[in-house]
């Protein structure tokens, strides 16, 4: 057989698989499993519910009962001292990298299969912290595609992943990975790698997002802090470039979320039909406005710009970004209040990978001392996040037919938001991860 006739098989046998391989695997058995909550946070309602009875089957939610019950058959998962919570969801994380001390280094030595295997363990310490779902906005070259259909299949833990793929930058912005590096090395990226000009490439580099298996589209429309240049702030993207961007990512039923620090930037993404702003530091009145007009939701971030601030204080960072970090940072604090009492909708969303993986819990703190009540916080990391997701209908919430994902912290976070990082009950599509605070080995 011809190589030609041989892909075309393969084209054809592909073009008549399900799209939703993400959610293909982990197929559990069928049993029915009754996990007794001592209480249950209601995500869609924002209470707390006494004594509940979580019915499972498969990888969903049978029923939910109050008090406590069971079935004949039945295995029971009992536990005690906890709240139960929705499986966690993370908006804005990067699990293909973290930042340490040698990471401005090891871009010009580290392989790439390097970077793929530690996402492997980020994806692990992520799931044992509670989170279920992830929203991956930037990799590299695609491996976090890879990394989620591994997930899916089985054969990595982690959580259940939405990924944006590498993110999407204009020639010398913030997700340009030449900028910095010597003249000879620059070259010119191109739309191959997510560096576009124009709208007629803002087109061109969403589609190949697609094609290379991308869920969302994540653009950099503003300057950024971890970068090598020089403006982390301005607007790096013109009104035409993010219409045709967004525009396109729609067509193919892709979210556009967006990375930016500055007012203007903010303004022209939502007033281009963005799903999401990330960060949004520099966010004017007039934002806030536009924000709640066009129900655009917000990933604050919060703690990776305190952490930053800490970081760049105690000279982490090359002298560029330390620069950025001091002026953006300490701004986080001010401006999540402002929005929040605009009327601004939040989603959690978290940049971990700029801080350590697995310490996604932070976020609850910092958007607790910005004003914003435990509640909605919990909110915004279930069944908000699922919402801007764009699959509340199968996640975000413990609600018969959702994917069961389960996880519970010792106390009460409405009392105690420092609970959360404690969590030591981790279900995700019926598959127990962590039980009393102890990971459950669930590879082969
Ligand atoms: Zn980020």
């Amino acid at each position: 057989m011809s190589l030609i006739r041989s892909l075309r098989r393969v084209a054809a046998a592909l073009l008549c698989l399900s799209p939703a391989i993400a959610f293909s695997q982990t197929a559990p058995s069928a049993s029915l499993t009754v996990v007794h909550c001592p209480a249950l946070f209601d995500s869609v309602a924002g209470t707390m519910l006494g004594p509940t009875s979580v019915f499972i089957q498969g990888d969903k939610f049978q029923k939910v009962e109050p008090g406590v019950a069971s079935a004949d058959g039945a295995t029971v998962i009992d536990l005690s001292g906890v709240t139960c919570l929705p499986g966690l969801i993370d908006d804005h994380v990067h699990l293909d990298g973290q930042f340490g001390k040698n990471t401005y280094m090891e871009a010009a030595h580290l392989n790439f299969a390097n970077q793929v295997l530690r996402s492997t363990l980020y994806a692990r310490r992520t799931l044992l912290a509670g989170f279920t779902t992830v929203r991956n906005v930037g990799d590299t070259d695609y491996d976090t595609v890879a990394l989620r259909d591994e997930i899916a299949a089985g054969n990595v833990v982690g959580p259940r992943i939405f990924t944006a793929g590498p993110a999407i930058s204009t020639t010398g912005g913030h997700a340009d990975r030449t900028n910095g590096l010597s003249l000879e090395l620059q070259g010119d990226p191109g739309p191959l790698q997510s560096i576009f000009n124009g709208p007629d490439e803002a087109r061109k580099v969403v589609r190949l997002h697609y094609k290379n298996g991308a869920d969302l589209i994540k653009a950099m429309p503003s300057g950024g802090v971890m970068d090598l240049g020089t403006n982390g702030s301005g607007p790096q993207m013109s009104q035409d470039e993010l219409d045709a961007l967004v525009a396109t990512a729609h067509d193919y039923g892709m979210k556009v979320a967006v990375h930016a620090h500055g007012a203007e930037a903010i303004r022209r993404s939502v007033i281009a039909g963005v799903d999401s702003v990330e960060h949004g530091t520099f966010m004017d009145d007039e934002d806030i406005k536009l924000m709640v007009q066009h129900h655009t939701f917000y990933c604050p971030t919060v703690y990776t710009a305190v952490y930053v601030t800490e970081q760049a204080k105690l000279g982490a960072y090359p002298p560029a970004v330390t620069a950025k970090a001091l002026t953006v940072g300490p701004q986080i604090m001010n401006t999540v209040s402002r929005a929040y009492k605009g009327g601004v909708k939040f989603a959690y969303g978290t940049d971990a990978g700029v801080y350590p993986h697995g310490q996604n819990w932070h976020d609850f703190i910092y958007l607790v001392k910005a004003g914003l009540p435990p509640a909605y916080t919990l909110q915004m990391a279930t069944i908000n996040a699922a919402q801007l997701l764009g699959h509340d209908d199968e996640l975000g919430s413990v609600t018969a037919g959702k994917y069961a994902d389960l996880v519970a912290v010792p106390g009460n976070p409405l009392d105690d938001i420092s609970v959360m990082s404690k969590v030591n009950f981790v279900m995700k599509a019926g598959v127990v991860y962590k039980r009393d605070g102890q990971e459950v080995l669930t590879l082969e």
